[in-house]
């Protein structure tokens, strides 16, 4: 069965991380079908060329000298070209595109040109088939990727041929190239994959996986071995960035699993990602996957005598923050209170609004607000069914005088969800992790 590998735009950079694709792709057979981004950054001051491409049609837009940039976009792809003795004829294509900058230039069409540029190159080096994604993968005019379309003309394309395809973009119905949002390789990789019945996707990065925490709170965390979808879903909406959100739909509706590995470390397992694990994968001693959060929320408490018996009190407030387009977080309850998490930012413009409106629809008792909070999720699939987790856990905050100022727990077990003072934020995720996990 065939792997779908797609490699990022740090394992992009340069000749010498095509090498390390190379041999990746190499030692695998399997590995015949490679998703590559555009070249990234190869130290830290550097640019990605799809930030330079963006730059160019800005350039462009505004009348302002664009050559500049665009020979910054061309050196790169001269350079690893002429290093690997590549027979691509880059200077036509690098023409191509060049002589489009003076004509009226569609954005999607410029910057998808990287990952097409990067496609044509790692084709011709690792001497597997080039398919531009413009061929296969098929937008609707919604925007939204026609599945069915898209899958059916892979497997016809790629089907018996080991191939290269450049993420990012695809085909409107009118020809036109559309890109996906920024990061969209990965979502091409995942399409791939179903397409095709993949055995495994395979993203390569320049991580080892995920890690448990975030390394600039907790000191060289484990890495996560296997996460379940629900569970990364958990990790990323509470902050965790990991992978574009859209490149789990395509390979969870068909269990593949996604396997996150890092370029540089080949030999590292990494992190597998699936819908869910046998039981002797599971790790049964480890009781949390990972720990996350965010900082400055708000939090609104409402009181109000005899609420919990009345009707349609919290449906009422909800719809007042809705009206203002505020998403509400969480609700954790009391008996004749509840409060409603909201992220400051976002709520800072209408908050007094709101709660002005909150009192002249329910007139309650009392409303507070409490500004600083961050919430911090502690999230594992092992929590579920057993008996003093939740205990063991506050316990550990408590001796470290870290005071909890909000609890949610949802009545799957997957995660314990508390509210911290923004001064406790880091130290309560070093004290979870540190009684957990060490
Ligand atoms: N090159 C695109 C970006 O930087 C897509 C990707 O790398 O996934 O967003």
């Amino acid at each position: 069965m065939r792997k779908v590998v797609k490699f990022g735009g740090s394992s992009m950079a340069n000749a010498k991380q095509y090498e390390k694709v190379k041999r990746i792709v190499q030692a695998d057979p399997d590995r015949d079908v490679v998703v590559v981004s555009a070249a990234g950054k190869r130290f830290k001051e550097d640019h990605k060329v799809t930030d330079l491409l963006y730059l160019c049609y800005a350039h462009l837009q505004y009348g302002v000298e664009s050559q500049s940039i665009f020979e910054m976009i061309e050196s790169r792809y001269r350079g690893i070209c002429n290093e690997l003795e590549l027979k691509v004829d880059i200077e036509s294509e690098l023409a191509a595109i060049r002589s489009q900058l003076k004509k009226d230039v569609r954005q999607d069409w410029l910057v998808s040109r990287g990952e097409y540029l990067s496609a044509m190159l790692m084709a011709d080096y690792l001497g597997f088939q080039f398919v531009d994604s413009a061929e296969w993968l098929k937008f609707k005019f919604d925007g939204s990727v026609d599945t069915a379309a898209s899958y059916a003309t892979l497997k016809e394309i790629a089907d018996d041929r080991a191939v290269v395809i450049p993420g990012f973009y695809g085909v409107l119905p009118d020809g036109n190239v559309k890109v996906l949002t920024r990061g969209g390789s990965d979502v091409t990789g995942a399409l791939a994959a179903a397409a095709l019945d993949a055995e495994i996707y395979e993203n390569w990065t320049d991580v080892s996986g995920i890690l448990m925490a975030d390394p600039r709170i907790v000191d060289n965390p484990d890495t996560i071995s296997y996460i379940t979808y629900s569970e990364l879903r958990e990790l990323s909406y509470m902050g965790a960035d990991v992978l574009h959100e859209a490149s789990i739909f395509p390979v969870r509706e068909k269990d593949i699993p996604l396997n996150i590995r890092n370029t540089n470390d080949p030999e590292h397992p990494g992190t597998i990602i699936k819908e869910s694990f046998p039981d002797s994968y599971s790790e049964k001693d480890k009781l949390l996957t990972g720990i996350t959060g965010k900082r400055n929320y708000s939090i609104v408490t409402i009181s109000k005598n005899g609420m919990s018996s009345s009707l349609g009190y919290l449906r009422r407030i909800l719809e007042i923050f809705e009206r203002y387009g505020i998403c509400v977080e969480f609700t954790p309850c009391g008996i004749d209170s509840f409060s409603l998490v909201v992220s400051t930012v976002a709520s800072s413009k209408f908050i007094y609004t709101i709660l002005g409106e909150i009192q002249e629809e329910i007139e309650p008792d009392s409303i507070d607000l409490i500004e600083g909070v961050s919430v911090v999720a502690a999230v594992g699939r092992n929590m579920a069914h057993q008996p003093g987790s939740s205990g063991a856990l506050f316990d550990a905050l408590g001796k470290n005088g870290i005071n909890v100022r909000m609890i949610s727990q949802g009545p799957e077990e997957l995660n314990i969800i508390l509210g911290v003072n923004n001064n406790d934020f880091e130290k309560t995720i070093r004290v979870i992790y540190d009684s957990f996990v060490k």
